[in-house]
């Protein structure tokens, strides 16, 4: 069950002057390639979804394939949600399965991205999952890139990253050192000379977006200098429009899946070259060694209920499952009812979530603390509760 903490993945990278690939999917060829990729080279990767995508699929039917494909994979891999810009969007994502999220509200000024990124960050760190802030601006120059990342470009300020990750508690920093969302006109100039500074000053994993386009000798230097995560997509997306495209020449009046035959493969091979490239191809087992592996807790609550009518008893049922999907790291909520009669805890709660932090979190939680005791607890009798760690 590869799924790992994408702390210890990253600082695996950070310590040992690699990166690894955080690709952007956007349907199951992209998964299926991604994945498969990863198993060829031995390499850790991150399965990415953007918001900026959402109006293409719908994320909250994607995501459990992104973790089953996790779940079965035999190198390591973590789920983030790319470019999120809400901190309700973080929370829905962690909810989902995300183990690491991105909160980009780098259009924004200093002092407001520091405050919603750190709102962001406490909120998931009570779950476990470690989050990436943005600071300085990476703008679009063409195609999707531009429309998603508008405006002019903004470099990174050394003398600012220090204190944002201080007031933000950010686990990684994406900069803006000289990339461009989406296609590049051209060869793009990075500002390594930045890159170190800003490396000295945080200490921290760095993240780049906006990697397609760049050369070997680029990437190199940039996992010399602290970058630990590339964030890839349209370099991914071009080679499978590329696909699509020769596909239809060659079989004009071909089936849909025959026009999409090659897009897969053509993914794969895209990312492979990536892998190897940013040198984290052949490094899965260390990586394993070193990870905790993301395990889901299960708090189980049995009881019974005194003479009460049914009717209290289903009203006592949807105020706590509002409660709970309020609290972030909540995943599943589960109710039920005994199947023998002569069971000797007749009703169960079996509430699921993200991570053990986010099970101490909950315990914190006034809101259901408020309504065990003053509404549970008064209409229930023989009450217990249980806590499970999910077994490999
Ligand atoms: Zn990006």
């Amino acid at each position: 069950m590869p799924l790992v903490n994408m702390r210890d993945m990253l600082y695996h990278a950070y310590d040992n002057n690699y990166a690894v690939g955080a690709f952007d999917l956007v349907n199951l060829d992209f998964l299926e390639a991604v994945i498969d990729a990863a198993e060829d080279c031995r390499s850790a990767v991150i399965l990415s979804i953007a918001e900026p995508h959402f109006a293409h699929y719908d994320f909250e039917l994607f995501l459990p394939a992104l973790e089953a494909a996790a779940k079965r994979a035999s190198v390591p891999v973590a789920i983030q949600l790319d470019h999120g810009s809400t901190l309700q969007s973080a929370v829905k994502a962690i909810n989902l399965g995300c183990n690491g999220v991105m909160l980009d509200v780098s259009n924004q000024d200093f002092f407001n991205n520091i405050d919603k990124t750190r709102a962001t960050a406490e909120m998931a760190h009570g779950c476990g999952v470690s989050v990436v802030g943005e600071l300085g601006y990476v703008a679009g120059k063409e195609g999707e890139g531009t429309k998603q990342h508008p405006g002019e470009t903004a470099f990174t300020l050394p003398s600012e990253a220090k204190t944002y990750v201080e007031r933000t508690g950010v686990d990684f920093l994406a900069v803006s050192i000289g990339t461009v969302q989406g296609r590049m006109n051209g060869r793009a100039k990075l500002d390594y000379v930045r890159l170190k500074q800003l490396n000295q000053s945080v200490n921290i994993p760095l993240v780049i977006h906006g990697g397609s386009g760049l050369n070997e000798d680029q990437f190199h230097k940039l996992t010399s200098n602290g970058v630990a995560k590339i964030d890839y997509y349209t370099a991914l997306s071009d080679v499978a429009a590329k696909a699509m495209r020769q596909r239809c020449k060659e079989n004009p009046g071909g089936s849909f899946t025959d026009l999409k035959k090659d897009v897969k493969d053509a993914i794969g091979r895209e990312v492979k070259r990536c892998l190897h490239q940013w040198g984290s191809a052949g490094r899965a087992a260390e990586v394993l060694e070193r990870c905790e592996p993301w395990l889901s807790v299960e708090h189980l609550i049995v009881h019974n209920i005194n003479a009460h009518s049914k009717q209290s008893l289903d009203s006592l049922i949807s105020k706590g499952k509002q409660i709970l999907a309020q609290i972030p790291g909540v995943r599943e909520v589960f109710t039920g009812e005994a199947m023998k009669e002569n069971s000797q805890h007749h009703f169960c709660w079996s509430v699921r979530f993200t991570h053990q932090a986010a099970l101490d979190s909950f315990r914190k939680h006034l809101g259901f603390s408020a309504f065990l005791k003053k509404q549970l607890a008064p209409n229930a009798s023989d009450f217990i509760s249980f806590d499970y760690r999910e077994k490999n």
